[in-house]
């Protein structure tokens, strides 16, 4: 991307090392697969340009059409719970920026991301082209929820908060697969699913807060 960083990529570098160790390693992070992916995926490119000299600090940020991209800590959490392979085909619902995309392309074999908002699923593909994955498809889509022609996947990623856990995902899920999700609607909290025989299998994980999940 032509912005006014070209030529900062060793300083914005060094802002990620300080994040994995501070933000990441510090709070219990351990799988180094997950920390090296945090540290080459150059989060500032993901952000609007003024928000860029925030992008590897410890907490949310806007991106634009009442949407957020988490905190780095909680991108990383996800990312772990997952435990991708480099054989995995991932689904996830909310590419918004692109940034948690990236973290999964680096990780896992094929990325199937779906956005219901036009202009952010076309501002992650410009920046996911622009960084050379090969591995991710996206697709505009709200409903039905995920992307069933190419289910069942190994792993599921929704970035968004559902009231409930939904059915269609679970469907979309293949068996011993597993799925992170924030669920809730005054107070949520991440789910860890598994899918075993069928069934899901649940584990409650932090108490978080995610934009909600839109199904029209
Ligand atoms: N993972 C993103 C964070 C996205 S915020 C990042 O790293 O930047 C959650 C996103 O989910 C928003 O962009 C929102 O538009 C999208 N979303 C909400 N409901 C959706 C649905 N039913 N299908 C696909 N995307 C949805």
């Amino acid at each position: 991307m032509d912005t006014e960083f070209k030529g900062k990529e060793d300083f914005f570098r060094s802002l990620r090392e300080d994040m994995v160790e501070y933000q990441l390693e510090a709070r219990g992070i351990k799988d180094t697969a997950v920390l090296n992916a945090m540290r080459n995926v150059p989060r500032h490119i993901f952000l609007p340009e003024e928000l860029a000299l925030d992008a590897y600090a410890d907490y949310p940020l806007p991106l634009f059409a009442g949407q957020t991209i988490s905190q780095p800590y909680i991108v990383a959490y996800m990312t772990e719970k997952l435990t991708l392979s480099p054989d995995d085909k991932v689904l996830e619902i909310g590419t918004g920026s692109g940034y948690q995309t990236a973290i999964l392309a680096e990780l896992s074999a094929e990325v199937f991301s779906v956005e219901r908002i036009p202009k952010l699923s076309d501002w992650a593909k410009k920046r996911l082209d622009y960084l050379g994955y090969e591995n991710v498809h996206l697709l505009v889509r709200g409903s039905p929820l995920g992307w069933e022609e190419f289910a069942p996947y190994n792993k599921i990623i929704v970035t968004a908060a559902a009231e409930q856990l939904p059915e269609e995902l679970l469907h979309q899920l293949h068996d011993n697969g597993k799925m992170i999700i924030p669920i809730g609607k005054f107070s949520q909290y991440l789910y860890l699913v598994e899918k075993i025989d069928g069934k899901p299998s649940t584990r409650r994980l932090l108490p978080v807060a995610f934009v909600p999940l839109i199904v029209d």
